[in-house]
């Protein structure tokens, strides 16, 4: 099976067993990305690409720790051999930061309301980011909204201010306003990501009520000119109720602006866990217009720093998932 087909399988999984050797150092417990605060996950690798998959003692996939994070992954009769991926935070290799874990708003398919877990201090963050700067290409940050969206990027701003000095290329993905782009790009970001989440905006309004989508598709056409092609991303996900053809008509839009489109996964959690996650089959179906859409835009998603598209571990990402 290739890797893409695989991968496509494990996402529309989404869980594994973790056994053998421990793997504390191999695991992660986030308050952001699929899986917030569940009982973590882990990241494993083959050579082909990397995948993020939850631990879920009940899932009929396994991973075996054999030690110093090489491991098999046990999966509809294969063994494949790989490594589990030490975890800078969040994720391996970038400081992926959650500036404030609780929101008010309730988009539907988010758990970070629900976790409620604060705001961190410039403080702490400048903490957080100075114990892994050794294992960290990138810093990425993310955020709820604790107050509104103009006082979350302000203070998001606060704390880009104070990283600057680690000299290492820093994403943000907050929900824009009104300018967000130009100031995040005054700031000293080098990537951004705006998620459109839903196909159509009446899917949006359904699934994120009190936001607005134009403001978000705003802020990336106002991105690309700053930031520069292939360092705008947006997720989009893949399972709300849209159409296969929605979803390929917003990814097309997406990338004649410029925009990368990350194809994520649904989680079903909190309200939405009466739906199901895509199917591997739609996920490959996906893939591959993605795949044709990017590079008729001459959009590269390996020259990506930052945040998902550079991470990959919960999407199936041209270029960089290979055969
Ligand atoms: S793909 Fe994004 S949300 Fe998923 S683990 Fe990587 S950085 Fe986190």
């Amino acid at each position: 099976m290739e890797w893409p087909e695989l991968k496509a399988r494990l996402l529309a999984e989404g869980t594994t067993r973790l056994t053998g050797k421990s793997a504390l150092r191999y695991r992660s417990s986030s308050t952001a990305g699929p899986g917030a605060g569940t009982g973590g996950s882990v990241f494993f690798s083959c050579g082909k690409g990397r995948v993020r998959l939850a631990i879920d003692q009940n899932s009929p996939l396994e991973i075996v720790h054999l030690g110093s994070g090489r491991a098999i992954l046990k999966a509809w009769h294969l063994d494949i051999r790989g490594n589990l991926e030490p975890i800078a935070l969040h994720c391996p290799r970038q400081a992926y930061i959650t500036v404030t874990g609780g929101c008010i708003y309730r988009c539907k398919y988010c758990e970070v309301p629900a976790i409620d877990a604060g705001r961190k201090t410039l403080e702490e963050i400048e903490a957080m980011v100075e114990q892994v700067q050794d294992q960290s290409d990138s810093i990425a940050l993310t955020s709820g909204v604790l107050q509104s969206i103009d006082e979350e990027e302000e203070y998001v701003i606060q704390v880009i201010g104070r990283l600057l000095r680690f000299a290492l290329p820093i994403g943000v993905s907050i929900f824009p306003g009104k300018g967000t782009a130009e100031r995040l790009h005054a700031a000293g970001v080098a990537e951004v990501k705006f998620n459109v989440e839903a196909a159509t905006e009446q899917l949006f309004t359904k699934m994120c009520p009190g936001l607005s989508y134009r403001s978000v598709w705003d802020a990336l056409e106002d991105s690309v000119p700053l930031f520069g092609r292939n360092h705008v991303f947006s997720n989009l996900i893949i399972g709300l109720g849209e159409t296969d053809r929605e979803a390929e008509c917003c990814i097309g839009n997406l990338c004649e602006l410029g925009v990368i489109p990350v194809l994520r996964p649904l989680n079903p959690a909190g309200e939405l866990s009466g739906f199901s996650r895509p199917s591997a089959e739609r996920l490959l179906r996906l893939f591959a217009f993605h795949t044709e859409a990017l590079s008729a835009a001459g959009l590269d998603p390996c020259r990506a720093i930052t945040m998902c598209i550079e991470c990959t571990g919960c999407d199936l990402v041209p270029g960089r998932d290979r055969a």
